[in-house]
């Protein structure tokens, strides 16, 4: 089935349970096997009862892919998400230190990055946050988003530190 339009994964960090469907659907369908190491989407918890999914936010202007010296990296057109030439890269770091999120990261057994590829237009983390129900997860049209795509592209102790106190208030402060 084609791709109409690109599409945008929306994330409402509070709403995560930490049950990490995420990261098992990811895995299995980019690797064959359960294995959240590989998953191009984690879930990062530095503090207890805050844990949130982390995963590439398809910047405008994709400074990762600028980054890369043996342009291992490229963007699907029809998709906007970052494709990773996995037998081009070289393992340099460079779109990892590019990224505002640091995103991209290595791979546990072979020798590149993994980045999100949006499955092709139908992204598995969306549908099985939605089919549990938590709702963390969400498809938009990218249309309109214009750079507020970007705005999404941050460390995970960046995310860490905004949803604690979004949690708990000027209470949190205390883990942070
Ligand atoms: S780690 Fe790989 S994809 Fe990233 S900049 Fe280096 S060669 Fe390119
Ligand atoms: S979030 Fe990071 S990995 Fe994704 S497009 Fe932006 S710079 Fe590249």
């Amino acid at each position: 089935m084609a791709v109409k339009s690109q599409i945008w994964i929306m994330r409402d960090y509070a709403n995560c349970s930490g049950c990490r469907l995420c990261e098992v659907v990811c895995s299995l369908a980019h690797e064959g096997r359960i294995w959240p190491e590989a998953s191009r989407i984690r879930v990062f918890k530095y503090v207890p009862g805050v844990e949130f999914p982390h995963f590439c936010s398809q910047c405008d202007d994709y400074p990762c892919v600028a980054a890369c010296p043996v342009k291992a990296l490229s963007v699907n057109e029809s998709t906007g998400a970052v494709i990773v030439d996995e037998g081009k890269c070289i393992m340099c770091g460079k779109c990892i230190d590019a990224c505002p999120g640091h995103i991209p990261h290595k791979h546990p057994a072979k020798n590149h990055v993994v980045i999100c590829d949006l499955c092709g237009g139908y992204p598995k983390c969306v549908e099985i946050c939605q089919k549990a129900k938590y709702n963390v997860l969400w498809i938009v049209d990218r249309s309109g988003l214009g750079k507020q795509t970007k705005l999404y592209a941050r460390t995970p102790k960046e995310i860490s530190d905004e949803l604690v106190i979004r949690l708990y208030g000027e209470f949190g402060r205390r883990f942070l």
